[in-house]
């Protein structure tokens, strides 16, 4: 984020502003030798520095996933509220978003692999703090396996970063969308609406400097969110029965896997007051029903996950609703809020107008 006061400053006193070094001054080698390090937070068996990284695999098998964000599409390097995010944010984000997938899996990520496209005037500072922001959430969102082993860099129009994360089973089996069962309890682990709350307020004419604290969390969590990486392999432990991310919000994420396991669920709206309570100063402000936020908001990437109804739920899941069977024959929705067919399905789609 700039600094208004530092760049007056450098005015009044006609300080010569020093051009920002980019990463086509320094050529992909010498950006590679400033990146790698910061990288470095755990060791892979080999790499980075030969053709391919060598990773441990002790199951004997592997669960792997990929996402990319690319700038304008998938974030914003600047937004309506003046807000500015930083490289550091762009890379927790992708740390984040791919660690989830493995999480929602039931698995511990193993190794990770980063491929960045960059614009030649893309400053090396951006890149540097990129990398702090990659390893700093895997080690502070505790995925204390993963190894960084290496990646890719590319010159292009607009910034894009694609990461590969591969995870290692908690159990036997990976935990799938469609093993959920009629009479079995829907739960879920982690904030929901929170990123979608901030994501409003960086895009609203409100400018940054007017946000209370509360509203910067709020930010934060959309800059930053918090996959809860432990509670998928517990899931899987305790005998989840179905599981994923919620990464495009609980709706559109439920009915996915509604679906998938050929179920209805029936959520009791009851259960997401407190979520809604957490936002409700925020959407007074903004004046968007905190329910958009909470139903259709994704990118908070906690777990929907099902469980037997005897199961004790591991820490951090709280029951939402119900499985339901489909009758026979009959056409009806996927998901219900409290008995009733929804009025909008709402929810995040990449390719939605
Ligand atoms: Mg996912």
């Amino acid at each position: 984020m700039k600094s208004p006061d530092t760049t007056t400053l450098l005015e009044l006193y006609n300080v010569p502003k020093a051009e920002p070094l980019t990463v086509e001054n320094l050529g992909e080698s010498g950006l590679l030798a400033r990146i790698l390090p910061r990288l470095k937070a755990f060791d892979p068996l080999l790499g980075p520095g030969d053709d391919a990284a060598l990773i441990a695999a002790p199951g004997g098998k592997f669960v792997i996933s990929v996402d990319t964000l690319v700038e304008n599409q998938d974030f914003r390097l600047c937004w309506p509220s003046g807000f500015c995010s930083s490289g550091f944010d762009i890379g927790w984000k992708s740390a984040a978003q791919n660690l989830s997938d493995i999480n929602a899996m039931g698995a511990h990520a193993s190794s990770a692999v980063i491929s960045l496209t960059l614009p030649p005037t893309t400053p090396v500072a951006w890149v540097e703090d990129f990398a702090d922001g990659f390893s700093t959430a895997v080690r502070e969102l505790g995925a204390i396996r993963c190894a960084i082993g290496g990646g890719d860099l590319g010159r292009g129009g607009e910034l894009s970063v694609t990461a590969a994360v591969t995870g290692d089973l908690a159990t036997e089996k990976p935990v799938l969308r469609s093993g959920a069962e009629p009479g079995e309890v829907v739960a879920v682990n982690g904030v929901l609406g929170v990123a979608a709350a901030g994501l409003a307020l960086l895009d609203s004419p409100l400018t940054y400097v007017e946000w209370s604290e509360e509203e910067s969390a709020l930010v934060l969590g959309q800059r930053r969110p918090r996959p809860p990486l432990a509670a998928g392999p517990a899931a899987a432990r305790a005998g989840a029965t179905a599981m994923m991310d919620l990464s495009d919000g609980l709706l559109k994420d439920a009915q996915r896997m509604a679906m998938a396991s050929g179920v209805a669920f029936d959520l009791d709206t009851a259960e997401l007051s407190l979520d809604l309570e957490r936002l409700k100063r925020t959407s007074e402000r903004l004046q968007i029903d905190p329910l958009n936020w909470v139903l259709g908001g994704g990118e908070d990437h906690g777990l929907l996950a099902t469980f037997p109804q005897s199961t004790q739920l591991p820490v951090g899941f709280r029951v939402i609703g119900r499985v339901k069977a489909i009758e026979v024959g009959v056409m009806g929705p996927a998901i219900y809020l409290d008995g009733k067919k929804p009025d909008v399905a709402k929810g995040y789609d990449h390719f939605a107008a």
